[in-house]
């Protein structure tokens, strides 16, 4: 049975000091493009964008 690898692991990036702070999954066919999170970042010590890397 060959089942299709949907759900990626992704990485999270901070978009202000690009640190990599969180990982996540997401579903291929609802997020054909990049994911962008707003989340807490501990090195800038606010709350920012958080965009997936490559
Ligand atoms: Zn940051």
């Amino acid at each position: 049975m060959a089942k299709k690898a949907v759900r990626t692991v992704i990485t999270l990036e901070c978009t202000e000091c690009r640190e990599r702070n969180y990982t996540s999954e997401k579903n291929r066919r609802n997020d054909p493009g990049r994911l962008e999170i707003n989340k807490y970042c501990p090195r800038c010590r606010v709350h920012r964008s958080h965009r997936e890397t490559k």
